[in-house]
């Protein structure tokens, strides 16, 4: 899904990330990087879960959604990373103890 980019010089929409904005000509480089960095976090991120690294997965995704807010796919990914890293927390955990009641119950049972 083509995410459209802004240029933050005029504010112009452009079709893809050029390096340098063809409405104004203004040097789009820093930004061309930045997202090239969130795509790296977002591929790293990727790598992570599916060696089942979530911490780390988890980290590259929001890594990668803090450079691009927009970035739905890095969104539904870690979605599901934490989803996962949670089940895999709550199955560690022991079985619950059972819930404490006031004092005095026990003489009903
Ligand atoms: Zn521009």
């Amino acid at each position: 899904m083509p995410v459209p980019i802004i240029c933050p010089l005029c504010k112009g929409r452009l079709a893809d990330l050029v390096q340098r904005c063809p409405r104004c000509g203004g040097d789009l480089s820093s930004l061309v990087k930045l997202r090239d960095f969130a795509n790296r976090r977002f591929n790293a991120g990727l790598r992570m879960a599916k060696a089942g690294r979530w911490e780390e997965a988890e980290e590259a995704m929001i890594a990668a959604l803090t450079i691009d807010p927009t970035d739905t796919e890095a969104k539904q990914v870690l979605e599901k990373i934490r989803q996962k890293s949670a089940g895999r927390k709550r199955r560690k955990r022991p079985a619950p103890t059972r819930e404490r009641g006031s004092k005095g119950t026990h003489d009903l049972e």
